[in-house]
């Protein structure tokens, strides 16, 4: 389920990405994530997978509009309380594309990827929830799903 005014478009530079067709108000529901439930164990190099738990994976096939959203660091969605829905932060206006910061629901310790977002805060490689500086895991914290919310652990040699 997705709000009705968005749609996957090509993006200059990353693939595909999702825009919205029209103007989005702040609050409205974005998506809400879509997938089936698998653990750590159990996950497969094909799929698309959003850490929704320490070990408990929301899986898709690919093919979800919520899983071409790409990540941003300055971001016009997040989650709302701790639940994979996203909703938008601020105004969104038509055309713009729609990006959530990944670091709000992964904690896997190996994980990182190099961004592209072009935000002038641009973090240029985005990691796991743990390795995050406290300052920016405050800031991201209200839009962070909830197993990461309530995890109040320094990362190590902080
Ligand atoms: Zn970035």
């Amino acid at each position: 389920m997705h709000h009705r005014c968005l749609e996957i478009r090509a993006t200059k530079s990353k693939g595909r990405g999702v825009f919205a067709t029209a103007p989005i108000a702040r609050g409205e529901v974005l998506a809400h994530m879509q997938g089936w439930l698998a653990t750590t164990a159990q996950l497969d190099e094909n799929w698309f997978a959003l850490q929704v738990g320490p070990d408990l994976w929301l899986c898709s096939d690919g093919t979800s509009l919520d899983d071409c959203i790409n990540h941003s660091c300055d971001p016009n969605a997040g989650f709302r309380d701790g639940q994979p829905i996203l909703v938008a932060l601020r105004d969104i206006d038509a055309d713009e594309e729609i990006g959530w910061d990944y670091s709000t629901a992964m904690a896997e310790p190996n994980w990182s990827l190099v961004c592209r977002c072009s935000a002038p805060t641009c973090r240029r490689i985005i990691r796991p929830w743990p390795d995050l500086t406290p300052q920016l895991q405050e800031r991201l914290r209200p839009h962070a799903l909830a197993y990461l919310r309530n995890d109040r652990v320094k990362p190590a040699g902080r």
